[in-house]
């Protein structure tokens, strides 16, 4: 089998630390299943995005759907990121924080008018309409609130990201965003209303995006609307160019900021705007583990299973998208490789971590780390079968901190209660 080993995750002695400390410890710590992200994983990263753009006028907003645990945020958000939030909770969430509204945008293709008000009552940097019924939503808000919204719209550039098709936003069959075609003239009648000022054009074209040109094609398309819009006397401040930047969890080789950069910034040139980015999964990705258990192994006539404590209620993506995650052993003990699926202890034919994966032969009470769980992780986590979600540690050098403890099984419960009258 295959060991990833990077700077972040890396084997010392045959033991998998995540930076100066190991996961072995973590676990005796914490117990299993566990998140743990490393640090300055996440500061590297977003020190690589923005030196990469450093030529341009830009802002990086972290895309918080990808891990929002607060000290994650905080972190990204410590080093001048802003934050995009992409509903009232993860808004609440970025004010919990103590962030500036000023250095928020609000994302969502449904947002509700709760949603919406909160976003002008605390004035964040733009909301994102993703209809025209939407920005008429947002003026007749704005207007009962006596306030003029900021606001950007949408568009659908209508280009194959070329990644799998639940994570690809940017085609003409995609919900998101309004069509390409009419956008002119859809973002000229908006820029009419009373309450609403446009002050921003976004695109997010897909998730785990790994080749460069669905990025310039799209670009390309949406600066030339920009300069039309200009013409017609309409002033674009921000191009918000979205996130979906892909990365490695098996043998993809994406592109890096600085190709990318290369690539845009010549056409991000021709216009005056500030450009601004989401990224989401390239912050956070490959700087996290789901730290796992072996509870059981078994096989049959043709297949081998290890039955592991972690489920698709804490790592969803391998259920739903099929997603590979690349699972190693804590102790590189020298076995022999097997091929076996690894499976949680939900009652769904789903609940896989891999499938048919070759991995060194383990027992019973073997720790194994489930890597690139950094994004769209916890964040998914549920409490199917009643399972509690696992903690969320964060290693900063030589110390690990519990960031979020495990759930409680009162925590299951929250407030629901027997009524009597019902009984
Ligand atoms: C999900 C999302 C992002 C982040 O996507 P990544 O693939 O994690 O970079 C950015 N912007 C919008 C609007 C999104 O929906």
């Amino acid at each position: 089998m295959k060991f990833f080993d990077s700077e972040y995750f890396t084997y010392n002695s045959n033991e998998l630390f995540c930076e100066g400390v190991s996961l072995t410890a973590i676990k005796e710590g914490a117990g299993t299943p566990a998140y743990v992200y490393s640090k300055k994983f996440f500061a590297d990263r977003y020190t690589e995005f923005e030196q990469a753009f450093s030529k341009v006028n830009h802002k990086i907003f972290y895309a918080t759907k990808a891990n929002f645990n607060l000290n994650v945020m905080k972190t990204f958000y410590d080093l001048g990121s802003g934050i995009d939030v992409n509903s009232g909770g993860e808004l609440y969430r970025a004010l919990k924080i103590g962030a500036d509204p000023k250095r928020m945008l609000l994302t969502g293709v449904g947002k509700t008018k709760d949603e919406i008000k909160l976003g002008l009552e605390h004035d964040v940097l733009m909301i994102k309409a993703e209809s025209v019924d939407e920005v008429y939503f947002i003026n007749s808000i704005a207007k009962e609130m006596g306030k003029t919204a900021s606001a950007a719209i949408r568009v659908n550039p209508d280009v194959d990201p070329l990644t799998h098709p639940y994570i690809s936003t940017g085609l003409a069959e995609n919900k998101f965003g309004i069509e390409s075609a009419r956008a002119e003239e859809i973002i000229l009648e908006c820029s009419r209303l009373s309450n609403v000022k446009i002050t921003g054009i976004d695109i997010h074209i897909g998730s785990q995006i790994t080749s460069i040109n669905p990025f310039v094609e799209s670009v390309i398309k949406m600066v030339e609307l920009i300069k039309r819009l200009e013409l017609k006397g309409l002033k674009i401040e921000h191009f918000d160019m979205g996130g979906g930047f892909g990365i490695t969890y098996n043998d993809e080789i994406p592109f890096s900021p600085k190709e990318l950069a290369d690539a845009l910034i010549p056409i991000f040139m021709q216009v005056d705007c500030q450009i601004l980015f989401e990224p989401g999964r390239f912050l956070t990705g490959n700087g996290g583990v789901l730290l796992t258990e072996v509870l059981f192994t078994k096989s049959n006539s043709n297949k081998n299973f290890v039955i592991v404590d972690a489920a698709m209620t804490d790592l969803l993506r391998p259920s739903i998208y099929k997603a590979y995650h690349h699972v190693q052993p804590v102790i590189k003990n020298g076995s022999k490789d097997i091929t076996a699926d690894i499976v949680g202890p939900v009652c769904e034919s789903g609940d896989f971590l891999a499938k048919n994966r070759e991995i060194s032969e383990c027992k019973m009470g073997d720790l194994l780390a489930v890597m690139s769980a950094g994004a769209y992780g916890m964040v998914m986590a549920s409490n199917y079968n009643a399972r509690r979600r696992p903690p969320e540690i964060i290693v900063d050098k030589n110390k690990y901190y519990i960031c979020r403890a495990r759930e409680t099984y009162e925590h299951l419960l929250y407030d629901e209660k027997i009524i009597d009258e019902l009984h």
